[in-house]
């Protein structure tokens, strides 16, 4: 098999993303994109049953989107959005007010998931000081939960999930408790707002936490968290950066549990995985607490590539497409497809529960299995599958079709056999 020379050169520099360099397993090359296919540099074609971190909602290379980000690439790459107004996230900002539940209506934006949620957290802890002076900087958030990478993100990750549990002690402590999935876990939290006078806000991934582990809550829980924020004067953070377009059948998981938070976060398939873009939303209540004479009510956050405009044009041109292209019927039946094809292990031994919701389908097994070798197996299978810990899922692109759906379903039940036989 020949690899080539660019992997073996820049493999002794480059840093990989959640990865121990020295034990990695050797990354295979792609070399190209098409649909939800991945074309290997050794001819191979794998079905894509992850979308590149869930980004790529309408497949790869759609050309609806490539021909947007080619047009504006010729007129003007990007332009700082300081003293300057162009036109893609000016377009942009208006399509995600109208389209986002209720009166969130104000977008900030950004290039990262990350630095969105920073930028959520900084708007509650500033909302307050506008509004009444107090310094309210805690945040609840809850276990399963992931809002990225960052600093301040780390703090209301779950502490427990690994990923960041080397920093404990570096980073704010904050409240990460049980979802108020019942009345015990509610009263719980009520309590827990009762006594603590400093919250900002509460923070959490509807419907479903992704990187966490796939887990799914029922809107119910939603419902009490907007009553409890509601009740102790709170603000609610939605960061639907894995759960909005599509992702859970309905356009953002706020809509499809009928709650509204006072500022959500998007990102992920906002560009429909073409170019790094993140926005944060803010309500008309949170927003009027800036609106001010005052110059230091300002929100001072400004990254460089704010609003870049390839990744708001990407952006507009994906969401033409959730427009003329019937994405949530897509979504939906990949819902019924991963119910028919994976419902049926959560009677086999080796599996602790399978999830679904939407266009995401998880099994989780019961037992610890090695990562790397499966996502190799995969491979063989000609399939490309990530499993997150003990849990294997697919989060297709929400335009794979059925026969390539079956396929990657196929290989998550002959995965979850081989790593239930005895050996
Ligand atoms: C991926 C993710 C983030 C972080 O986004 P990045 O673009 O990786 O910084 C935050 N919140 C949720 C829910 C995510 O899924």
């Amino acid at each position: 098999m020949t690899e080539p020379n660019w992997l073996s050169e820049g493999l002794d520099h480059i840093w990989l993303p959640y990865a121990q360099m020295k034990t990695a397993p050797r990354p295979a090359a792609a070399v190209g994109t098409s649909g939800v296919h991945i074309k290997m540099g050794d001819g191979r074609q794998l079905i894509d049953g992850v979308a590149s971190w869930w980004t790529a909602a309408h497949g790869y290379n759609h050309p609806h989107i490539l021909n947007a980000v080619r047009d504006q690439l010729s007129k003007m790459p990007h332009v700082m959005l300081g003293g300057l107004a162009h036109e893609q996230p000016y377009r942009l900002a208006k399509r995600l007010a109208a389209m986002t539940p209720g009166d969130l209506s104000r977008v900030f934006f950004t290039e990262s998931g990350s630095v969105a949620v920073e930028v959520a957290m900084k708007i509650a802890m500033q909302y307050w000081r506008n509004k009444t002076g107090e310094k309210r900087n805690k945040f609840v958030s809850f276990k399963g939960g992931y809002h990225g990478d960052t600093f301040a993100t780390m703090s209301v990750c779950d502490p427990e999930e690994g990923m960041h549990s080397l920093f404990a002690g570096a980073v704010s402590a904050q409240h990460v408790v049980d979802l108020p999935i019942d009345e015990d876990a509610a009263s719980a939290l009520d309590q827990l707002l009762s006594t603590h006078k400093d919250m900002a806000a509460v923070l959490v991934e509807p419907l479903l936490q992704g990187a966490g582990g796939m887990r799914v809550h029922d809107g119910a829980t939603l419902k009490r968290l907007r009553a409890l924020c509601d009740a102790h004067g709170v603000l609610l953070v939605f960061d639907e950066i894995f759960t909005g377009f599509g992702r859970t059948g309905a356009m953002f998981a706020s809509e499809k549990a009928g709650v509204v938070p006072d500022i959500m976060t998007l990102g992920k398939a906002l560009t429909g995985g073409v170019a790094p873009l993140a926005a944060t939303i803010a309500s008309e209540k949170v927003y009027a607490e800036f609106h001010d004479d005052d110059a230091a009510k300002a929100l001072m956050h400004g990254p460089t590539f704010c609003g870049h405009a390839l990744g708001c044009a990407a952006a507009n041109a994906s969401l033409d497409l959730f427009e003329t292209e019937p994405r949530l019927e897509q979504a939906q039946a990949i819902e019924t497809a991963l119910r028919k094809g994976l419902s049926g292990l959560k009677n086999a031994p080796s599996v602790a529960d399978v999830r679904i919701l939407g266009a995401m389908g998880a099994v989780e097994l019961a037992q610890d299995f090695s990562v790397d070798q499966a996502r190799a197996d995969f491979i063989e299978m000609g399939l490309f599958v990530r499993p997150l810990g003990r849990v294997i899922y697919l989060t297709p692109s929400l335009t794979v079709e059925m026969s390539d759906l079956n396929k990657l379903i196929e290989g998550v039940n002959e995965m979850t056999r081989r790593l239930g036989a005895p050996s």
